[in-house]
């Protein structure tokens, strides 16, 4: 067992709009299986027990959850720069893309995630290519992820196999790592106006037999609606997946940037997931999601970073004060989006997205010890007046990377003081130079 004791304890084990106030003076027990035994202040803490560890941390919190991510894209880290999506994707993305090993995807997925768990972030939601090579690479460095590998039919885009051995192969990985802790198996199309509508039919119904959840990328750039009414007879991408069946499930649906009332409308009756990626969306000048009318709506909305090629960067301290910023923007009113319910959306908010809110996103007992500790020392957290502190605005608005002085996964510390434990970085780092460099060529 281990003891945590924290200056600052931030469960988010509350609802939209009911995020608990963080404890000053918590305590975080952990049992030997990774998982939280007991959580409050530490005053009310049970008595230790022998041979317990006991370790001193600042602001203690659980660990983010990107919801929508390419992570083995950092391969292709700034290449197209500046160019327009549709022609960042044919010209650049995909014929790099189309030279992909297994290998690639492993190594590219190692290095990722070192700099995901370097970031605070424990969980990730993976689109992307190469299912086993993902979930290997991210085990490889002890991060947790739902793998949702994904389908793109495009002439510009070639991945060995036919799109139906790929949603085999998508049912294979999930049952493959059934019995790791770490990996969860998903199902993906790359977005409406990509994917054929037979294949999108096929998704829908291996998804309801199997009650996998669907990812994809939906209304992200303005001239996708009309490539999508031109395939569906007129219809625009929400009522469209509808109609083939696809939103039944449980589907994450990334960007929202070009929905109309009534996109969310369909959304909304079918419970239909979305995932806001401001800083993708705002470096690719695709537009500003309306979240806030998303939120009205009661759609549940989780945050992303994107790929690190949309956006180079892999950080969701980032990603939550963008999503505010444009919100309020937006809104013309500084109460739009409150920090507390930012960080929801990265935290207990995302784990419901992702369908693994029992486990993931709050620090409360039977929940995995996926935790993040902030140095309290940190100049751009302080100084702090007691009466007048909300640790969850100062964790949002100051919080970064370099704060972080401790990672967790199931117990498990993966990161201290910005050094990831779990790989040899500088190793990874060289070997994926050389895999971008050939796949620039
Ligand atoms: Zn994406």
């Amino acid at each position: 067992m281990d003891r945590y004791l924290c200056d600052v304890l931030v469960t988010m084990d509350g609802p939209v709009g009911g995020v608990p106030a963080p404890i000053p003076d918590g305590a975080v027990d952990v049992g030997d299986d990774g998982r939280i035994v007991w959580c409050g202040p530490a005053a009310a803490a049970p008595a230790v027990e022998p041979g317990t560890s006991v370790h001193r941390t600042g602001i203690l919190m659980p660990g983010l959850v990107n919801a929508h991510c390419h992570t083995p894209m950092v391969l292709l880290r700034g290449a197209g720069e500046g160019l327009p999506v549709d022609r960042w994707l044919h010209e650049v993305m995909w014929p790099r893309e189309s030279k992909l090993t297994d290998e690639d995807v492993r190594v590219g997925m190692r290095l990722g995630a070192a700099e995901l768990l370097s970031n605070g972030i424990t969980t990730s939601t993976e689109m992307y290519f190469w299912g086993q090579a993902m979930a290997e690479g991210a085990t490889d460095a002890g991060l947790r992820c739902l793998v949702t590998p994904g389908v793109i039919e495009d002439p510009d885009f070639n991945v060995a196999g036919s799109w139906r051995d790929q949603i085999d192969e998508m049912v294979a990985l999930r049952d493959r790592w059934a019995g790791n802790d770490l990996i969860r198996g998903g199902m993906s199309a790359h977005a409406a106006y990509s994917v054929s509508k037979e294949c999108l039919s096929a998704i829908a119904e291996r998804a309801a037999e199997t009650r996998m959840p669907v990812h994809i990328h939906l209304a992200e750039q303005q001239w996708e609606d009309a490539a999508v009414r031109e395939r569906s007879g007129g219809l625009a991408a929400p009522e469209y997946l509808e109609s083939l069946g696809l939103l039944e499930g449980d589907v994450i649906a990334a960007h929202g940037v070009w929905l109309t009332a009534e996109d969310i409308d369909v959304l909304a009756r079918n419970d239909t997931t979305v995932v806001h990626c401001p800083c993708s969306n705002a470096k690719h000048a695709s537009g500003v999601a309306p979240l806030t009318e998303m939120r009205a709506a009661g759609l549940r909305v989780a945050i992303g970073t994107d790929g690190p090629a949309s956006h180079h960067r892999l950080d969701l301290f980032e990603e939550m004060r963008t999503a505010i910023r444009t919100a309020r923007t937006r809104s013309g009113d500084a109460q739009t989006l409150p920090p507390a319910e930012a960080l929801r959306m990265t935290t207990a908010g995302a784990a419901e997205v992702l369908g693994w809110d029992a486990e993931l996103g709050r620090l409360a007992p039977g929940c995995w010890a996926d935790m993040v500790a902030l140095s309290a020392a940190e100049p751009a957290l302080n100084p702090v007046i007691a009466d007048e502190d909300d640790p969850l605005a100062r964790i949002v608005w100051s919080g970064s990377p370099g704060a972080i002085s401790g990672v967790w996964v199931a117990g498990r510390k993966v990161v201290q003081d910005g050094r990831v434990l779990t790989l040899d970085v500088a190793e990874t780092v060289a070997d994926a130079e050389t895999r971008a460099r050939r796949l620039a060529r």
